[in-house]
């Protein structure tokens, strides 16, 4: 079997994504395949490479660490100091409230950790989550996930796990005194770009405030930049108990965190032991990278920018007779267009012409554009032609 069919098999395990590239190396925002052909790079490795691909500054933080030491035994014994300087980091663009950092590899073991927390620090069991909800693949993740079919064949997952409706204030109701947790991203990535109102989110809070369920904001896809804030909740003037990072949080390295107030956190390290541990979460080389990438993103004041560049887009594609309309904030846009044929043609297209975008999974009739975010008015102008080019194709 080729690399090419192994790697067409992954992909198919996650998306019906027409053509699977081989990509040999990547700069800023191209990726480049082995024959050299460059391609535009609209997806960021979902909202992975918000500073573009190999970014100096991050590259050094690596080797800089590489140096210096690679993996400690870190079950209480030793503290890293790439762990102290990112939670210190983190902790001082956050809220007051969010100030206990827990390390961990991944978005999905970020939603893991903070469901195991909010129920262990409430006493409770019910979980609630939304329609069109994407938080990971492990087994906690996947209880919370929208799509009832595409779980059955890992069941029996979590039990007292119930699905609200995304946006509509009467389910909110559902939240009581049994609940141990909320769990949502307050702007839905995967549910194809899905922006609620200021109000929903706040009586959600309020909501969750006065029956004592602890509300965890999923921000793995939408937090460090994406929607125009630095974090999506700023967009509500709310502020979660359990707010969950990971993907853009390393400069493309594998890093995530759960971060809490460190009343809640404690509530880990209270008996029984073993809260939550791992080997390799909050690995030093990634916490380096992590750090880099936030300095770079708060110094070079790139998030100021994003909306700005996200309308760009919007203004340069809106007159296509194949759009339909947008969804948009900041660098996450979801280009509405007739039908998933359509949405499966334009993908194709846009392949042959270098240009890289990206389906939704929970909605067929729109393709994704979330370039890293310091992409230039240039790119945006260049891609925007080759996203016309594309649709043209398929238009006529
Ligand atoms: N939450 C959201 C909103 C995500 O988009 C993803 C990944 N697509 C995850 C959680 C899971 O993250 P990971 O793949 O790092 O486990």
């Amino acid at each position: 079997m080729t690399n090419r069919q192994l790697f067409l098999q992954h992909v198919a395990t996650t998306s019906d994504f027409p053509i699977a590239l081989e990509i040999e190396r990547a700069e800023g925002i191209y990726m480049y395949d082995p024959s050299g052909k460059p391609y535009l790079d609209l997806v960021s490795g979902v909202s992975v490479s918000n500073l573009g691909h190999g970014h100096p500054k991050v590259k050094q933080a690596i080797k800089d660490q590489v140096d210096k030491y690679m993996h400690l035994m870190v079950y209480g014994e030793f503290i890293e100091t790439p762990q102290v300087q990112l939670a210190k980091l983190l902790s001082d663009n956050l809220p007051e409230s969010l100030n206990s950092v827990y390390f961990v590899n991944s978005g999905s073991e970020a939603n893991e950790g903070a469901l195991k927390l909010a129920k262990r620090y409430t006493g409770r069991s019910e979980i609630i989550h939304f329609t069109r909800a994407y938080h990971g693949s492990t087994h906690g993740a996947l209880s919370v996930l929208c799509d009832e079919e595409m779980k059955n064949s890992f069941r029996p997952l979590l039990p007292d796990v119930r699905m609200i409706e995304f946006g509509n204030q009467g389910d909110l109701e559902q939240i009581t005194e049994k609940t141990a947790c909320v769990i949502l991203e307050p702007i839905q990535s995967e549910g194809g770009m899905i922006i609620p109102s200021k109000e929903y989110i706040q009586a959600l809070r309020a909501r969750c405030t006065e029956k004592g369920a602890l509300l965890i904001f999923d921000e793995v896809q939408m937090g460090f930049g994406r929607t125009g804030k630095l974090f999506a909740f700023e967009h509500f003037n709310v502020v979660p108990d359990i707010l969950c990072l990971a993907k853009a949080m390393g400069g493309g390295m594998p890093v995530g965190a759960f971060i809490s107030d460190k009343k809640i956190l404690d509530s880990f390290k209270t008996n029984p032991m073993l809260g939550h541990i791992t080997t390799f979460g909050g690995h030093p080389v990634c916490c380096a990278a992590a750090k880099a990438s936030l300095e770079v993103l708060l110094e070079e004041n790139i998030v100021d920018d994003v909306q700005r560049k996200g309308e760009l887009f919007v203004e340069l594609l809106k007159d296509h007779p194949l759009v339909k309309g947008f969804r948009q904030l900041g660098l996450f846009i979801a280009v509405i267009v007739e039908s998933k044929e359509i949405m499966l043609e334009i993908m194709k297209e846009a392949h042959e012409l270098g240009v890289v975008m990206d389906a939704f999974l929970f909605c067929d009739d729109a393709y994704r554009i979330a370039p890293p975010l310091n992409i230039t008015d240039e790119e945006i102008h260049h891609a925007s032609n080759l996203l016309i080019q594309a649709m043209d194709k398929v238009n006529k």
